[in-house]
């Protein structure tokens, strides 16, 4: 095999996309370097469902040649519907159709992008500690960067290292000094399996797709996944560190899970005065609880100066995580790498092995991708900031009314 001369950090959406971008576009001289040992989703693996829009998510699957098999098999187009309770559990409205935004597993999309892609390219057991930021002399080969990865191994020798290693990116530090900042919202996350006894209500209100009820500074979501169980997140506005802190008492993670359920049902600043019919799902919500920080990069640290580091640039929550409140990081993240693979086809040529490639066409690509990101990305931080203010609002529901208002509507009211 051909050395890599790009390093592709994290083998999320946003770094499988441009992955097979690559392939697609005969550029074969990359790895990517990801911390998951295996492609076998593990315990802690994100789970979940992902909707992916027709101008970005769906958009990058087209040019990657997979849309057919998405569309076809894997795609719950059905799932774009919505039913939005109020805490009293009265129904708001119901959306039979809010466009054209069908759900995929997660683990099911990452699956169908590792098997578009050689699998000598995936680097398992990669977690990458710290990215260090070489001198490109005329000795050093690549971009001087050094890749130091948490199982003692080293790599270097690139000439394009993407930072596509998420929210704690590790790539980040050498090209910005932007930090993720706690929103003060957490999400819970718990499951709904068929023998549970909240099962059919859940089946009844969200049906294939997504219920949320919200109330004054908390909202509790349900959401089908392609098994037919849901997935349950408990939002709340807590500081960064309730779960542990309010489950310290207890090691066994499902002895934690029991306390915190006690606890969000039992408290008054939590979801003790919710209806008895919505306070079920927490009660009957199975653990282990995957609590979820949800982390935001204030958009105005979105950006840096192109030369600050060449051959190094981020895409997708390693640039700009944002809340998921619009439900388009995902949809973001696999733009970039649409993006990031056009310009870089445009300037420095496909079919080709990278390693010849002229320093001023990789750095005018980057740039190039980069200005466009910039504006993508401030645009959903801002957007999905100013959403989560609303969900989260004493006047959550009409607010959301508003922001749903050209969906289809097949109820109101009670
Ligand atoms: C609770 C929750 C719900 C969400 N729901 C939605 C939704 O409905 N719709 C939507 O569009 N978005 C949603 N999002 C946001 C979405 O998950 C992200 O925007 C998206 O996954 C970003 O893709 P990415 O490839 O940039 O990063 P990630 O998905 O974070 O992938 C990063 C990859 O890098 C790997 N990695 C991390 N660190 C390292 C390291 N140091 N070394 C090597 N590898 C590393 C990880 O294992 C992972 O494979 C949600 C987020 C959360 C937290």
């Amino acid at each position: 095999m051909a050395p890599s001369t790009i390093a592709i950090i994290g083998g999320g959406p946003s770094g499988l996309v441009l992955a097979r971008l690559l392939e697609v576009n005969g550029i074969t001289d990359y790895v990517v370097f990801e911390r998951d040992e295996s492609s076998t989703p593990g315990p802690n693996q994100q789970g979940g469902t992902l909707d992916l829009h027709e101008s970005s998510g769906q958009l990058a699957l087209k040019k990657a040649g997979l849309f057919d098999k998405f569309s076809k098999e894997l795609a719950r187009w059905d799932a774009a519907c919505l039913c939005l309770l109020d805490s009293a559990g009265d129904t708001i409205a119901k959306f039979s159709d809010v466009g054209a935004r069908p759900e995929i597993d997660r683990v099911q999309l990452r699956r169908l992008l590792l098997d578009s892609i050689p699998p000598e390219k995936i680097r398992w057991g990669h977690g990458v500690q710290s990215v260090e930021k070489g001198s490109s002399d005329e000795n050093t080969v690549g971009n001087g960067c050094v890749i130091n990865f948490t199982n003692g191994t080293s790599a270097s020798g690139f000439r394009l290292v993407v930072g596509a290693d998420g929210v704690w990116s590790k790539v980040r530090s050498l090209i910005s000094p932007a930090k993720p900042i706690y929103s003060g919202k957490l999400y819970i996350e718990g499951r709904l399996s068929h023998d549970n006894p909240s099962y059919s209500s859940a089946h009844e209100l969200a049906g294939p797709g997504n219920m949320m009820v919200l109330g004054d500074e908390k909202m509790l979501a349900v959401q089908q996944l392609s098994d037919g169980h849901y997935r349950v997140y408990f939002g709340l506005v807590v500081p960064e560190d309730f779960y542990q802190r309010e489950s310290a008492s207890k090691i066994d993670p499902n002895a934690k899970a029991a306390i915190i359920r006690s606890l969000l049902t039992s408290s008054e600043e939590l979801f003790a005065d919710w209806a008895p019919e919505v306070k079920a799902f927490i009660q009957n919500a199975e653990g282990p609880f995957r609590p979820w920080p949800l982390f935001f990069i204030p958009p105005e640290s979105l950006g840096w100066e192109r030369g600050v580091a060449p051959g190094v640039t981020l895409m997708g929550d390693a640039a700009h995580a944002s809340l998921p409140f619009v439900g388009e990081g995902v949809n973001c993240s696999m733009h970039d790498a649409v993006v990031l693979a056009e310009c870089l086809v445009k300037h420095c040529g496909g079919n080709r092995a990278f390693a010849s490639v002229q320093e001023s066409s990789l750095e005018a690509a980057l740039g190039e991708y980069e200005n466009d990101m910039y504006i993508r990305g401030q645009d959903l931080i801002k957007r999905s900031a100013e959403s989560g203010r609303r969900l989260f609002s004493n006047n959550a529901g009409p607010l959301l009314l508003e922001m749903f208002s050209g969906a289809d509507e097949t109820a109101s009211g009670n």
